[in-house]
């Protein structure tokens, strides 16, 4: 380490870390500010009301099969015959009572008429005349959805605080929520670093990368609820690193990658340094993603990711995405595993956590899990490739093919 660096904090496990973030980014307690949106700007945001039912759900008996309605007393055996009054299609009512041993037509998403309580699908009836018999005996609500059985009317449906995505679109909009109250989508600024880093509208020299990294971060950060703000490319300069910093400021919280290693021209770290910032950890026993700093400038949250594109991947969606949740509100919502079972071994490094890009496929009953070609964590190609990562977690020994693993899906 250089003379003048901060100090070096201990290597933190995946799960440590994890909880750092989570501890600190749930104490830091100022509510975030709202606004209210129309319903079609609702999605990826988070509530910050509670929302109620208008009125019952559903409002009526609702019919979820084409057939007849029925009272079940009628049809508790096989065979009845009953006598058909008339037809319901969804968006009317019957407007008369169905007295014991009538039955009415009826659609699915229609009200049941007074008297009826259960509907026998038209598979299992047979016309006769003006007659329906009832070739399977039904029972009380059979394919009827109750009135009130979803919400009852003033009942809270959303909490203040829940991720709206779609399934609570839906529902906003079922209960006559034009609009909504959601908190405001925080600033969240995005400063790749390095003097071999060009933008991706000029051509790079041969010895040149383009900032593939901006663009990435800010579809995390969008598909996260949050507003990038990208503000250019960081030089591996002190001063000029330092002035883009200071302006990143003013947003509410700084996401930074590359310059964060051990080599002679990393100076995130230092400038963080010197404008006063704390930090929380500096290195995760993660694979790829180990040199990952965290802490606090200025009262703004900062992560310092490595520039390896993968990486940078990598850790944004595991660390940066629930902490820009948890900005807006949401509680912090860690990273959710799902299981598949292991296509071929792999070699697995102790101590370390190990993100390998990955593809999950259903193979006769159980989700296959297998690791796609890459040459390490500079290979988007790779990541392109796969929809998932397999996850080895430090301490495990190296899973064997058809092991159960951990995998985590790549969701945006
Ligand atoms: P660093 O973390 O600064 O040591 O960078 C690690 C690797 O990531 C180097 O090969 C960089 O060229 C590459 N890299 C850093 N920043 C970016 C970026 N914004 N876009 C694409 N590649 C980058
Ligand atoms: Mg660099």
């Amino acid at each position: 380490m250089r003379a003048g660096s901060p100090p070096v904090t201990k290597m933190l496990s995946f799960e440590e870390a994890l909880s750092e973030v989570e501890a600190r980014l749930t104490s830091a307690g100022a509510a975030p500010a709202t606004e209210v949106v129309p319903l079609g700007q609702a999605w990826a945001r988070v509530l910050a009301e509670d929302v109620t039912a208008d009125r019952d759900y559903p409002p009526f008996n609702r019919s979820t099969r084409d057939g007849f309605a029925v009272r079940s007393e009628d049809v508790s055996q096989a065979g009845s015959v009953l006598i058909l009054d008339g037809e319901i299609r969804a968006g009317e009512y019957f407007k008369a009572e169905i007295g014991p041993g009538h039955c009415a037509a009826i659609m699915t998403g229609a009200p049941l008429p007074t008297g009826t309580d259960a509907v026998v699908m038209i598979e299992h009836t047979r016309p006769q005349g003006d007659k329906i018999e009832i070739e399977r005996p039904a029972a009380a609500f059979e394919n009827v959805v109750r009135k009130g059985s979803e919400a009852q009317a003033g009942q809270r449906v959303l909490a203040k605080g829940r991720r709206l995505r779609a399934g609570e679109v839906g529902l906003l909009a079922s209960v006559g929520k034009t609009h909504a109250t959601v908190s405001i989508r925080p600033r969240i600024a995005i400063i790749p670093t390095g003097d071999e880093v060009v933008p991706i509208d000029r051509r790079p020299e041969w010895y040149q990368v383009r900032n593939s990294n901006s663009a990435m971060l800010a579809a995390v950060v969008t598909s996260a609820g949050g507003n990038p703000w990208e503000i250019g490319i960081g030089p591996d300069q002190k001063d000029a690193l330092q002035n883009l910093i200071e302006k990143a400021l003013e947003a509410d919280m700084l996401l930074l990658s590359g310059g964060v290693s051990m080599g002679k021209y990393d100076f995130v770290e230092d400038v963080l340094a010197d404008l006063g910032a704390e930090f929380y950890f500096r290195s995760v026993a993660i694979r790829p993603g180990k040199p990952l700093v965290f802490g606090r400038v200025q009262g703004k949250f900062f992560f310092g990711l490595p520039g390896n594109p993968v990486s940078t991947f990598v850790t944004c969606n595991l660390f940066a995405r629930p902490a820009i949740g948890a900005l807006m509100g949401s509680g912090f919502e860690r990273p959710a595993f799902l299981r598949a079972r292991l296509a071929k071994p792999v070699r697995h490094p102790a101590g370390l956590t190990i993100f390998t890009p990955a593809r999950i496929e259903s193979r006769d009953d159980d989700p296959v899990v297998s690791v796609v070609g890459w040459q390490g964590s500079g290979d988007l190609v790779g990541v392109a490739e796969a929809n998932c990562f397999l996850v080895v977690h430090g301490g495990q020994p190296s899973p064997a093919a058809g092991n159960w693993v951990d995998v985590l899906p790549i969701s945006s």
